[in-house]
Protein backbone atom coordinates (compact mmCIF):
# COMPACT_ATOMS: atom_id res chain seq x y z
CA UNK A 1 0.00 0.00 0.00
CA UNK A 2 1.53 3.41 -0.98
CA UNK A 3 2.23 5.78 1.91
CA UNK A 4 2.39 9.20 1.75
CA UNK A 5 6.06 9.43 2.23
CA UNK A 6 6.08 7.56 -0.85
CA UNK A 7 4.65 10.31 -2.77
CA UNK A 8 7.68 12.22 -2.64
CA UNK A 9 5.61 15.71 -1.50
CA UNK A 10 7.52 18.30 0.19
CA UNK A 11 8.76 18.00 3.95
CA UNK A 12 7.02 20.63 5.57
CA UNK A 13 3.49 19.61 3.98
CA UNK A 14 4.34 15.61 4.60
CA UNK A 15 5.17 16.91 8.20
CA UNK A 16 1.36 18.53 8.41
CA UNK A 17 -0.18 15.63 6.87
CA UNK A 18 1.28 13.39 9.59
CA UNK A 19 0.30 15.80 12.51
CA UNK A 20 -3.13 15.94 10.35
CA UNK A 21 -3.47 12.42 11.48
CA UNK A 22 -3.62 10.87 7.88
CA UNK A 23 -1.70 7.78 7.52
CA UNK A 24 -2.28 6.36 4.43
CA UNK A 25 -3.88 8.16 0.85
CA UNK A 26 -6.78 8.13 -0.54
CA UNK A 27 -7.75 6.36 -4.16
CA UNK A 28 -8.17 9.86 -4.97
CA UNK A 29 -4.64 11.20 -3.50
CA UNK A 30 -2.50 7.99 -4.42
CA UNK A 31 -3.60 8.52 -7.92
CA UNK A 32 -3.77 12.06 -8.16
CA UNK A 33 -0.80 13.38 -6.46
CA UNK A 34 2.30 11.67 -8.67
CA UNK A 35 1.22 13.05 -11.61
CA UNK A 36 0.45 16.29 -10.07
CA UNK A 37 3.81 16.68 -8.68
CA UNK A 38 5.13 15.63 -12.07
CA UNK A 39 3.53 19.02 -13.25
CA UNK A 40 0.70 16.94 -15.70
CA UNK A 41 -2.61 18.19 -15.59
CA UNK A 42 -5.33 16.10 -13.50
CA UNK A 43 -9.08 15.12 -14.16
CA UNK A 44 -10.20 13.64 -10.99
CA UNK A 45 -13.73 11.58 -11.31
CA UNK A 46 -14.89 11.71 -7.52
CA UNK A 47 -17.29 13.29 -5.22
CA UNK A 48 -16.95 14.87 -1.80
CA UNK A 49 -15.59 12.21 0.99
CA UNK A 50 -13.22 10.89 -1.17
CA UNK A 51 -10.46 13.23 0.21
CA UNK A 52 -9.96 14.38 -3.24
CA UNK A 53 -9.59 17.98 -1.53
CA UNK A 54 -6.20 16.75 0.05
CA UNK A 55 -5.69 15.38 -3.74
CA UNK A 56 -4.97 18.61 -5.09
CA UNK A 57 -4.15 20.42 -2.33
CA UNK A 58 -0.93 18.58 -1.23
CA UNK A 59 0.71 18.60 -4.62
CA UNK A 60 -0.16 22.50 -4.82
CA UNK A 61 1.46 23.41 -1.71
CA UNK A 62 4.60 21.36 -2.61
CA UNK A 63 4.74 23.01 -5.98
CA UNK A 64 4.33 26.47 -4.80
CA UNK A 65 6.98 25.82 -1.36
CA UNK A 66 9.95 27.91 -3.82
CA UNK A 67 8.92 31.34 -5.73
CA UNK A 68 7.13 34.12 -4.61
CA UNK A 69 3.22 35.80 -5.02
CA UNK A 70 3.43 39.50 -6.58
CA UNK A 71 0.88 42.21 -5.97
CA UNK A 72 -2.18 41.28 -7.89
CA UNK A 73 -0.83 37.98 -8.96
CA UNK A 74 -2.24 35.16 -7.43
CA UNK A 75 0.35 31.96 -8.16
CA UNK A 76 -2.59 29.97 -8.21
CA UNK A 77 -5.97 29.44 -8.08
CA UNK A 78 -9.40 27.51 -6.71
CA UNK A 79 -12.50 28.05 -8.17
CA UNK A 80 -15.32 26.37 -6.15
CA UNK A 81 -19.12 26.45 -6.42
CA UNK A 82 -20.49 27.64 -3.28
CA UNK A 83 -18.77 29.75 -0.47
CA UNK A 84 -18.75 27.15 2.01
CA UNK A 85 -17.08 24.70 0.31
CA UNK A 86 -14.33 27.56 -0.67
CA UNK A 87 -14.14 28.06 2.68
CA UNK A 88 -13.82 24.31 3.49
CA UNK A 89 -10.79 24.23 0.83
CA UNK A 90 -9.07 27.25 2.67
CA UNK A 91 -9.15 25.41 5.91
CA UNK A 92 -7.86 22.41 4.05
CA UNK A 93 -5.25 25.00 2.81
CA UNK A 94 -3.89 26.23 5.86
CA UNK A 95 -3.76 22.75 7.72
CA UNK A 96 -1.23 21.78 5.25
CA UNK A 97 0.19 25.09 5.14
CA UNK A 98 1.64 25.51 8.42
CA UNK A 99 5.07 24.84 8.18
CA UNK A 100 5.26 26.81 4.94
CA UNK A 101 5.15 30.95 4.37
CA UNK A 102 2.51 30.98 1.77
CA UNK A 103 -0.34 33.31 1.95
CA UNK A 104 -3.98 32.20 0.61
CA UNK A 105 -6.96 34.71 0.18
CA UNK A 106 -10.78 33.64 0.28
CA UNK A 107 -12.88 35.64 -2.52
CA UNK A 108 -16.59 34.79 -1.82
CA UNK A 109 -19.64 36.58 -1.68
CA UNK A 110 -20.57 38.19 1.07
CA UNK A 111 -17.78 39.76 2.63
CA UNK A 112 -16.52 43.18 1.35
CA UNK A 113 -14.69 44.43 -2.12
CA UNK A 114 -12.20 46.38 0.11
CA UNK A 115 -11.14 43.87 2.84
CA UNK A 116 -10.17 41.21 -0.29
CA UNK A 117 -8.58 43.57 -2.11
CA UNK A 118 -6.26 44.72 0.51
CA UNK A 119 -5.01 40.91 0.43
CA UNK A 120 -4.76 40.42 -3.22
CA UNK A 121 -3.08 43.83 -2.72
CA UNK A 122 -0.08 42.22 -1.13
CA UNK A 123 0.32 39.09 -3.21
CA UNK A 124 -0.91 35.62 -2.54
CA UNK A 125 0.36 32.33 -3.03
CA UNK A 126 -3.28 30.49 -3.29
CA UNK A 127 -6.58 32.56 -4.58
CA UNK A 128 -9.79 30.51 -3.65
CA UNK A 129 -12.81 31.70 -4.91
CA UNK A 130 -16.04 31.25 -6.52
CA UNK A 131 -16.43 31.94 -10.20
CA UNK A 132 -18.78 35.49 -9.98
CA UNK A 133 -16.94 36.84 -7.16
CA UNK A 134 -13.55 36.16 -8.37
CA UNK A 135 -15.02 37.66 -12.04
CA UNK A 136 -16.14 41.00 -9.89
CA UNK A 137 -12.66 41.66 -8.76
CA UNK A 138 -11.24 41.48 -12.12
CA UNK A 139 -13.70 43.52 -14.11
CA UNK A 140 -12.63 46.00 -11.07
CA UNK A 141 -9.41 45.82 -12.15
CA UNK A 142 -7.56 44.57 -9.04
CA UNK A 143 -6.61 41.22 -10.07
CA UNK A 144 -4.26 39.91 -12.92
CA UNK A 145 -4.41 36.00 -13.85
CA UNK A 146 -1.58 36.07 -15.77
CA UNK A 147 0.79 34.61 -13.32
CA UNK A 148 -1.05 31.89 -12.62
CA UNK A 149 0.68 28.51 -12.33
CA UNK A 150 -1.97 26.21 -11.08
CA UNK A 151 -5.71 26.14 -11.55
CA UNK A 152 -7.92 23.97 -9.75
CA UNK A 153 -12.08 23.10 -10.83
CA UNK A 154 -13.69 21.82 -7.94
CA UNK A 155 -16.94 19.91 -8.36
CA UNK A 156 -17.32 20.98 -11.88
CA UNK A 157 -20.72 19.39 -12.26
CA UNK A 158 -22.34 21.39 -9.65
CA UNK A 159 -20.94 24.11 -11.49
CA UNK A 160 -22.51 23.43 -14.48
CA UNK A 161 -25.70 22.54 -11.92
CA UNK A 162 -25.76 26.29 -11.43
CA UNK A 163 -24.73 27.73 -14.59
CA UNK A 164 -21.25 28.56 -13.69
CA UNK A 165 -19.61 27.25 -17.12
CA UNK A 166 -19.76 30.34 -19.44
CA UNK A 167 -17.46 31.93 -15.87
CA UNK A 168 -15.48 28.76 -15.83
CA UNK A 169 -14.84 29.23 -19.47
CA UNK A 170 -13.94 32.88 -19.52
CA UNK A 171 -11.44 32.26 -16.54
CA UNK A 172 -9.77 29.46 -18.41
CA UNK A 173 -9.45 32.29 -21.28
CA UNK A 174 -7.71 34.63 -18.27
CA UNK A 175 -5.06 32.21 -17.04
CA UNK A 176 -1.71 31.67 -19.18
CA UNK A 177 -2.08 28.86 -21.56
CA UNK A 178 0.97 27.22 -20.20
CA UNK A 179 -0.77 26.73 -16.95
CA UNK A 180 -1.24 23.48 -14.80
CA UNK A 181 -4.80 22.23 -14.16
CA UNK A 182 -6.34 20.02 -11.70
CA UNK A 183 -10.57 19.16 -12.48
CA UNK A 184 -12.73 17.38 -10.11
CA UNK A 185 -16.03 16.19 -10.70
CA UNK A 186 -18.07 13.65 -9.68
CA UNK A 187 -20.20 12.86 -12.95
CA UNK A 188 -18.99 13.25 -16.42
CA UNK A 189 -21.71 14.86 -18.66
CA UNK A 190 -20.96 15.60 -22.06
CA UNK A 191 -20.69 19.13 -20.97
CA UNK A 192 -17.91 18.40 -18.62
CA UNK A 193 -16.18 15.97 -21.08
CA UNK A 194 -15.93 19.17 -23.80
CA UNK A 195 -14.25 21.55 -20.60
CA UNK A 196 -11.72 19.06 -20.17
CA UNK A 197 -10.85 18.31 -23.81
CA UNK A 198 -10.66 22.16 -24.61
CA UNK A 199 -8.59 23.15 -21.27
CA UNK A 200 -6.59 20.35 -20.07
CA UNK A 201 -3.93 19.07 -22.14
CA UNK A 202 -3.00 15.24 -21.90
CA UNK A 203 -4.67 14.79 -18.47
CA UNK A 204 -3.97 11.89 -16.01
CA UNK A 205 -7.64 10.74 -15.32
CA UNK A 206 -8.33 9.12 -12.26
CA UNK A 207 -11.74 7.84 -10.98
CA UNK A 208 -12.65 6.77 -7.75
CA UNK A 209 -16.01 4.92 -6.52
CA UNK A 210 -19.20 6.65 -6.09
CA UNK A 211 -19.84 7.04 -2.43
CA UNK A 212 -23.16 5.68 -2.25
CA UNK A 213 -21.97 2.25 -3.88
CA UNK A 214 -19.15 2.22 -1.20
CA UNK A 215 -20.78 3.24 1.69
CA UNK A 216 -22.44 0.79 3.13
CA UNK A 217 -22.48 2.21 6.80
CA UNK A 218 -25.35 4.17 6.18
CA UNK A 219 -28.91 2.31 6.96
CA UNK A 220 -31.29 4.07 5.01
CA UNK A 221 -35.37 3.85 5.00
CA UNK A 222 -38.17 5.72 3.71
CA UNK A 223 -41.43 6.61 5.63
CA UNK A 224 -44.36 7.49 3.01
CA UNK A 225 -46.75 10.02 3.94
CA UNK A 226 -50.44 10.68 3.01
CA UNK A 227 -51.91 14.06 4.38
CA UNK A 228 -55.48 13.60 5.81
CA UNK A 229 -56.67 16.73 4.41
CA UNK A 230 -54.43 18.63 1.67
CA UNK A 231 -54.74 22.29 3.37
CA UNK A 232 -53.01 19.82 6.67
CA UNK A 233 -50.53 18.81 4.45
CA UNK A 234 -47.24 20.94 5.90
CA UNK A 235 -48.47 20.77 9.39
CA UNK A 236 -48.76 17.02 9.09
CA UNK A 237 -45.79 16.71 7.53
CA UNK A 238 -43.97 18.63 9.71
CA UNK A 239 -45.35 16.83 12.75
CA UNK A 240 -44.48 13.63 11.13
CA UNK A 241 -40.78 14.93 10.41
CA UNK A 242 -40.78 15.84 14.67
CA UNK A 243 -42.13 12.17 15.31
CA UNK A 244 -39.25 10.62 13.01
CA UNK A 245 -36.67 12.72 15.26
CA UNK A 246 -37.87 11.74 18.17
CA UNK A 247 -38.26 8.48 17.24
CA UNK A 248 -34.64 7.75 16.79
CA UNK A 249 -33.91 8.81 20.82
CA UNK A 250 -30.65 9.08 21.96
CA UNK A 251 -29.49 7.60 18.55
CA UNK A 252 -29.75 10.82 17.01
CA UNK A 253 -26.95 13.02 18.31
CA UNK A 254 -27.31 15.02 15.27
CA UNK A 255 -28.39 15.99 11.68
CA UNK A 256 -29.27 17.44 9.10
CA UNK A 257 -32.69 17.55 7.64
CA UNK A 258 -32.57 18.81 3.76
CA UNK A 259 -35.21 20.49 2.17
CA UNK A 260 -35.71 20.69 -1.60
CA UNK A 261 -36.96 24.59 -1.16
CA UNK A 262 -35.17 27.45 0.27
CA UNK A 263 -38.80 28.42 1.69
CA UNK A 264 -39.23 25.07 3.65
CA UNK A 265 -35.85 25.30 5.09
CA UNK A 266 -37.15 28.19 6.71
CA UNK A 267 -40.30 27.16 8.20
CA UNK A 268 -39.04 23.66 8.91
CA UNK A 269 -35.98 25.50 11.30
CA UNK A 270 -39.02 27.64 12.61
CA UNK A 271 -41.20 24.92 13.74
CA UNK A 272 -38.79 22.88 14.96
CA UNK A 273 -37.49 26.12 17.27
CA UNK A 274 -40.56 26.74 18.26
CA UNK A 275 -40.92 22.88 19.01
CA UNK A 276 -37.86 22.94 21.39
CA UNK A 277 -35.41 21.17 19.05
CA UNK A 278 -32.62 23.15 18.73
CA UNK A 279 -32.47 23.87 15.13
CA UNK A 280 -31.09 26.62 12.47
CA UNK A 281 -31.48 26.88 9.13
CA UNK A 282 -28.97 27.39 6.19
CA UNK A 283 -29.34 28.26 2.80
CA UNK A 284 -28.22 30.82 0.21
CA UNK A 285 -30.44 33.50 1.14
CA UNK A 286 -29.24 33.76 4.72
CA UNK A 287 -26.09 36.18 5.16
CA UNK A 288 -22.21 35.17 5.01
CA UNK A 289 -21.85 35.80 8.72
CA UNK A 290 -25.46 33.97 9.38
CA UNK A 291 -24.05 30.77 7.31
CA UNK A 292 -21.00 30.84 8.74
CA UNK A 293 -22.31 30.86 12.22
CA UNK A 294 -24.66 28.14 12.20
CA UNK A 295 -21.98 25.83 10.55
CA UNK A 296 -19.15 26.37 12.94
CA UNK A 297 -22.20 25.51 15.72
CA UNK A 298 -23.30 22.81 13.90
CA UNK A 299 -19.70 21.33 13.58
CA UNK A 300 -18.50 21.91 17.20
CA UNK A 301 -21.83 20.25 18.39
CA UNK A 302 -23.43 23.13 19.91
CA UNK A 303 -26.55 23.20 17.09
CA UNK A 304 -27.74 19.68 16.83
CA UNK A 305 -30.24 19.95 13.67
CA UNK A 306 -28.52 21.91 10.54
CA UNK A 307 -31.95 22.09 8.33
CA UNK A 308 -30.37 22.98 4.81
CA UNK A 309 -30.52 23.55 1.12
CA UNK A 310 -29.21 21.24 -1.72
CA UNK A 311 -26.84 23.97 -2.74
CA UNK A 312 -25.89 25.30 0.91
CA UNK A 313 -25.25 21.92 2.75
CA UNK A 314 -23.20 20.70 -1.11
CA UNK A 315 -19.82 19.68 -0.29
CA UNK A 316 -19.93 20.21 3.92
CA UNK A 317 -17.42 18.27 5.58
CA UNK A 318 -18.82 17.47 9.23
CA UNK A 319 -17.22 13.95 10.13
CA UNK A 320 -19.65 12.66 12.49
CA UNK A 321 -23.52 13.08 11.70
CA UNK A 322 -25.40 10.32 13.13
CA UNK A 323 -28.76 11.28 11.20
CA UNK A 324 -29.83 12.67 7.83
CA UNK A 325 -33.51 13.23 7.28
CA UNK A 326 -34.84 14.14 3.48
CA UNK A 327 -38.01 16.44 4.69
CA UNK A 328 -38.75 15.79 0.93
CA UNK A 329 -37.33 13.20 -1.78
CA UNK A 330 -34.90 15.55 -3.68
CA UNK A 331 -35.87 16.47 -7.52
CA UNK A 332 -31.99 14.92 -8.62
CA UNK A 333 -31.82 11.50 -7.75
CA UNK A 334 -27.91 12.28 -7.33
CA UNK A 335 -29.05 14.89 -5.06
CA UNK A 336 -30.29 12.02 -2.31
CA UNK A 337 -26.59 10.31 -2.59
CA UNK A 338 -25.21 13.51 -1.80
CA UNK A 339 -27.57 14.34 0.79
CA UNK A 340 -27.21 11.12 2.33
CA UNK A 341 -23.29 10.90 2.22
CA UNK A 342 -23.50 13.51 4.76
CA UNK A 343 -24.02 10.91 7.47
CA UNK A 344 -21.75 7.40 8.11
CA UNK A 345 -18.35 9.18 7.32
CA UNK A 346 -14.92 7.94 7.93
CA UNK A 347 -16.48 4.31 8.68
CA UNK A 348 -18.62 5.75 11.24
CA UNK A 349 -22.51 4.25 11.48
CA UNK A 350 -25.20 6.39 10.25
CA UNK A 351 -28.98 6.88 9.06
CA UNK A 352 -30.91 8.61 6.35
CA UNK A 353 -34.86 8.47 6.45
CA UNK A 354 -36.71 9.84 3.61
CA UNK A 355 -40.30 11.50 4.10
CA UNK A 356 -41.80 10.43 0.75
CA UNK A 357 -45.31 12.50 0.35
CA UNK A 358 -47.68 10.99 -2.34
CA UNK A 359 -46.36 13.08 -5.04
CA UNK A 360 -42.77 12.43 -4.45
CA UNK A 361 -43.49 8.59 -5.37
CA UNK A 362 -41.89 9.74 -9.25
CA UNK A 363 -38.93 11.08 -7.65
CA UNK A 364 -38.51 7.94 -5.52
CA UNK A 365 -38.77 5.17 -8.02
CA UNK A 366 -35.49 7.68 -9.78
CA UNK A 367 -33.90 7.41 -6.75
CA UNK A 368 -33.86 3.71 -6.48
CA UNK A 369 -33.00 3.75 -10.01
CA UNK A 370 -30.32 5.11 -9.22
CA UNK A 371 -28.69 3.62 -6.22
CA UNK A 372 -29.95 0.37 -7.55
CA UNK A 373 -31.87 -0.79 -4.76
CA UNK A 374 -35.30 -0.46 -3.10
CA UNK A 375 -35.07 1.72 0.47
CA UNK A 376 -36.89 0.00 2.99
CA UNK A 377 -40.10 0.84 4.11
CA UNK A 378 -40.11 2.00 7.95
CA UNK A 379 -43.69 2.53 9.47
CA UNK A 380 -45.40 5.87 9.80
CA UNK A 381 -44.61 6.65 13.50
CA UNK A 382 -48.26 8.48 13.68
CA UNK A 383 -49.34 5.88 12.15
CA UNK A 384 -52.70 5.93 9.44
CA UNK A 385 -54.65 8.89 10.95
CA UNK A 386 -51.31 11.35 10.86
CA UNK A 387 -53.82 14.39 11.60
CA UNK A 388 -54.98 12.81 14.70
CA UNK A 389 -51.67 12.07 15.71
CA UNK A 390 -50.53 15.39 15.44
CA UNK A 391 -52.60 17.59 17.89
CA UNK A 392 -51.35 14.97 20.30
CA UNK A 393 -47.71 15.70 19.13
CA UNK A 394 -48.21 19.58 19.32
CA UNK A 395 -49.86 19.36 22.52
CA UNK A 396 -46.93 16.99 24.40
CA UNK A 397 -43.36 16.19 23.01
CA UNK A 398 -43.67 12.72 24.22
CA UNK A 399 -40.08 12.28 25.03
CA UNK A 400 -37.20 14.01 25.25
CA UNK A 401 -34.47 13.67 22.65
CA UNK A 402 -30.36 14.84 22.94
CA UNK A 403 -31.44 17.13 19.86
CA UNK A 404 -34.25 19.05 21.79
CA UNK A 405 -32.75 22.41 23.62
CA UNK A 406 -32.59 23.48 26.76
CA UNK A 407 -36.06 25.06 25.69
CA UNK A 408 -37.66 21.23 25.78
CA UNK A 409 -37.86 21.18 29.22
CA UNK A 410 -39.83 23.79 29.41
CA UNK A 411 -43.70 23.56 28.87
CA UNK A 412 -44.21 22.63 25.39
CA UNK A 413 -45.18 25.49 22.24
CA UNK A 414 -48.91 26.38 22.63
CA UNK A 415 -48.81 27.64 18.95
CA UNK A 416 -50.26 25.09 16.51
CA UNK A 417 -48.82 24.19 13.18
CA UNK A 418 -51.71 26.00 11.44
CA UNK A 419 -49.91 29.40 12.51
CA UNK A 420 -46.94 28.36 11.46
CA UNK A 421 -45.46 30.92 8.44
CA UNK A 422 -46.43 28.71 5.26
CA UNK A 423 -44.43 28.34 2.40
CA UNK A 424 -45.08 31.65 -0.25
CA UNK A 425 -43.14 29.72 -2.74
CA UNK A 426 -43.26 26.26 -4.51
CA UNK A 427 -40.90 27.19 -7.03
CA UNK A 428 -37.77 24.91 -6.80
CA UNK A 429 -34.42 26.66 -5.15
CA UNK A 430 -32.06 28.47 -6.80
CA UNK A 431 -28.30 28.21 -6.49
CA UNK A 432 -26.38 30.05 -3.89
CA UNK A 433 -24.07 31.77 -5.59
CA UNK A 434 -25.37 32.77 -8.92
CA UNK A 435 -24.08 34.40 -11.85
CA UNK A 436 -25.41 38.12 -12.11
CA UNK A 437 -25.73 38.16 -15.59
CA UNK A 438 -25.13 36.13 -18.67
CA UNK A 439 -24.81 38.85 -20.47
CA UNK A 440 -21.27 39.55 -19.63
CA UNK A 441 -19.77 36.29 -19.08
CA UNK A 442 -20.65 34.86 -22.12
CA UNK A 443 -23.91 32.34 -23.11
CA UNK A 444 -25.50 30.09 -20.74
CA UNK A 445 -24.79 26.63 -20.66
CA UNK A 446 -27.00 25.07 -18.09
CA UNK A 447 -27.04 21.72 -17.04
CA UNK A 448 -29.84 19.43 -19.07
CA UNK A 449 -29.35 21.57 -22.34
CA UNK A 450 -25.94 20.31 -23.84
CA UNK A 451 -27.04 16.78 -21.71
CA UNK A 452 -26.94 13.88 -23.96
CA UNK A 453 -26.66 9.91 -23.34
CA UNK A 454 -23.87 9.40 -24.78
CA UNK A 455 -20.47 9.35 -22.07
CA UNK A 456 -17.67 9.55 -23.93
CA UNK A 457 -14.14 8.08 -22.70
CA UNK A 458 -15.26 6.02 -19.03
CA UNK A 459 -13.52 3.18 -20.40
CA UNK A 460 -14.13 0.22 -17.91
CA UNK A 461 -15.16 2.07 -15.23
CA UNK A 462 -18.67 3.50 -16.35
CA UNK A 463 -20.49 3.90 -13.37
CA UNK A 464 -23.92 2.62 -13.38
CA UNK A 465 -25.71 5.87 -12.70
CA UNK A 466 -24.23 7.32 -15.54
CA UNK A 467 -25.49 4.53 -17.89
CA UNK A 468 -29.46 5.96 -17.11
CA UNK A 469 -30.73 8.19 -19.71
CA UNK A 470 -31.01 11.61 -19.22
CA UNK A 471 -34.73 11.35 -18.62
CA UNK A 472 -34.17 8.16 -15.63
CA UNK A 473 -31.53 10.57 -14.16
CA UNK A 474 -33.16 13.67 -14.13
CA UNK A 475 -37.11 14.27 -12.58
CA UNK A 476 -38.30 17.16 -12.57
P1 LIG B 1 -12.94 15.52 0.94
O1 LIG B 1 -13.36 14.44 -0.02
O2 LIG B 1 -11.78 16.28 0.45
O3 LIG B 1 -14.11 16.39 1.31
O4 LIG B 1 -12.45 14.80 2.29
C1 LIG B 1 -13.28 14.04 3.09
C2 LIG B 1 -12.71 13.78 4.48
O5 LIG B 1 -11.64 12.85 4.43
C3 LIG B 1 -12.17 15.00 5.20
O6 LIG B 1 -12.65 14.97 6.53
C4 LIG B 1 -10.68 14.81 5.21
O7 LIG B 1 -10.12 15.43 6.32
C5 LIG B 1 -10.57 13.31 5.26
N1 LIG B 1 -9.32 12.80 4.65
C6 LIG B 1 -8.66 13.31 3.60
N2 LIG B 1 -7.57 12.56 3.32
C7 LIG B 1 -7.55 11.53 4.20
C8 LIG B 1 -6.68 10.41 4.41
N3 LIG B 1 -5.64 10.19 3.63
N4 LIG B 1 -6.97 9.59 5.41
C9 LIG B 1 -8.06 9.78 6.19
N5 LIG B 1 -8.93 10.82 6.05
C10 LIG B 1 -8.68 11.69 5.06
Amino acid sequence: MTKFSDLNLNPKVLKAVEEAGYETPTPIQAGAIPPALEGRDVLGIAQTGTGKTAGFTLPMLSLLARGRARARMPRSLVLCPTRELAAQVAENFDTYSKYLKLTRALLIGGVSFKEQEAIIDKGVDVLIATPGRLLDHFERGKLILSDVKIMVVDEADRMLDMGFIPDIERIFGLTPFTRQTFFFSATMASEIERITNTFLQNPERIEVARQATASETIKQEVVMFKPSRRDKADGEKRALLRAMIDGEGEKCTNAIIFCNRKTDVDIVAKSLKKYGYDAAPIHGDLDQSQRTRTLDGFRSGSLKLLVASDVAARGLDVPSVSHVFNFDVPGHPEDYVHRIGRTGRAGRDGKAITLCSTRDEKALDAVEKLIQKEIPRAENPLGNAPAAEEASEEEKPKRSSRSRSKKSDDAPAKDTPAKEPEAQDSKPQKSDDKPKSTSSRGGSSRRGKSDDNKTVGMGDHLPQFIALSFDQRRVS
